[in-house]
């Protein structure tokens, strides 16, 4: 692999063959585009002026959409490009003086989210929830193998990692109780997902195919879909989850490209029934990442997304199928990765049991001033393993 001059970075989980995009600001300035190597931000705008790139003026901005927006090809060949400035000696003099400390700038939210949309692809997690949810029916629902299922999140309420989460407040009915009563949340939760943002849009009434993932998709972040159970439990029949999801959803500072995870694909664990064919042009594969997820410092489960059961592939056709558009911007989530073992599950529901077997220090769902950090890795293309960033979020005591 080309070695880059940057000290510290080379062998890093921050080398040459990741160099994630994210948004900062530094000392009261403009935010703008920077890319992360080793524990340094490149300032890319002065860089690319003083190269005379024609879209130097991308890294201007505020967020990643205008780059996004440039499509595949410019994303290919900026990477090109930035590979050479920080592998190249004679680029030093120019480069050097605009890398930044990561602790000298405060990273933003990366992305402006245009639609958001979460999936529920992981068979172990649907089947959990199913059998903790409606524990005398069948766990999954007959459309399951069938369809990645979905819904339309709310993207206003899509914050950076390290954004306090503020315990929601709502209606929660037990099974036992006669009527609904109103409160905080008593059973406040994580969902650990992958996300997906879109960086080429589509026209209305034109699906994308399983084959046009890489010419859409742009990158992928750490996702929390931070979930209210018992608010969930009483809104989610029958039209799917509410006010129960949409106080807040964390995204990674970081936006890894596609093209960082060239190592990464590995196919699917299988698929019973066979899916429609739509959904099986060019043999849609998975994506090999393992995460961590972390309470209070302590780990507590690994879940693998190479377990998942749709591919991301799959989930941008079947989002597309009936015609409707794609926006730069556009985030679309995994849904919970969970895998088989209980050290796997993706969320506290279910390593809990729905709250019957406490696990670590004693917790079910999350107590105010917990922390949760969901970390990313990913096989590199150069041998050793990339970071997709964390996603950290503490809670905060409820304002009823
Ligand atoms: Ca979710």
């Amino acid at each position: 692999m080309t070695r880059t001059w940057v000290e510290g970075a080379a062998g890093s989980m921050f080398d040459l063959d990741n160099l994630p995009y994210g948004v900062f600001t530094r000392g009261g300035e403009e935010p703008r585009v920077g890319v992360r190597i080793g524990e340094l931000v490149l300032d890319v705008a002065p860089v690319a002026a003083a190269e005379m790139l024609d879209v130097h003026h991308v890294f201007e901005e505020s967020s990643l959409n205008p780059l996004m927006a440039e499509g595949r090809q410019v994303r290919e060949s900026l990477r090109r490009w930035l590979t050479g400035l920080l592998s190249d000696e004679t680029e030093r003099d120019l480069v050097e003086p605009h890398l930044v400390p990561l602790d000298d700038v405060e990273l933003l939210l990366p992305v402006e989210v245009a639609d958001y949309v979460d999936f529920y692809a992981s068979l172990e997690h649907a089947t959990n929830v199913g059998r903790i949810f409606r524990p005398e029916a069948e766990a999954l629902l007959p459309n399951w193998r069938h369809l990645p299922v979905g819904y339309h999140g709310r993207a206003g309420t899509v914050v950076a990692s390290g954004t306090d989460v503020v315990r929601p407040c709502g209606q929660r009915k037990p099974p036992d109780a006669d009527a609904p009563t109103y409160g905080p949340s008593a059973r406040l939760d994580i969902e650990s997902e992958l996300g997906f943002v879109v960086g080429t849009p589509s026209r209305l009434g034109a699906r994308v195919p399983t084959t046009g993932f890489a010419d859409h998709v742009f990158g992928v972040l750490g996702l929390n879909d931070w979930s209210a159970r018992d608010i969930q439990a009483w809104e989610y029949v029958p039209l799917g989850p509410f006010l129960g999801k949409s106080f807040a959803t964390s995204v990674s500072q970081w936006v890894t490209p596609l093209e960082a995870l060239d190592a990464a694909w590995v196919d699917l664990p299988g698929q019973d029934p066979e899916p429609l064919g739509y959904l099986t042009e060019g043999s849609p594969r998975g994506l090999d990442i393992d995460i961590e997820v972390e309470l209070n410092g302590e780990v507590v489960s690994r879940p693998s997304y190479a377990s998942m059961y749709w591919s991301p592939a799959q989930m941008l056709a079947h989002l597309t199928v009936n015609g409707a558009s794609l926006r730069t911007g556009d985030l679309f989530a995994s849904g919970t990765v969970s895998g088989p073992e209980r050290d796997q599950r993706g969320s506290f529901l279910e390593i809990s049991w729905g709250g019957q077997e406490p696990f670590g220090d004693g917790h079910t769902f999350l107590q105010d001033g917990d922390t949760v950090t969901l970390r990313y890795t990913a096989p590199g293309t150069g041998g050793g393993r990339i970071s997709l960033g964390d996603v950290t979020g503490t809670i905060l005591p409820a304002r009823p």
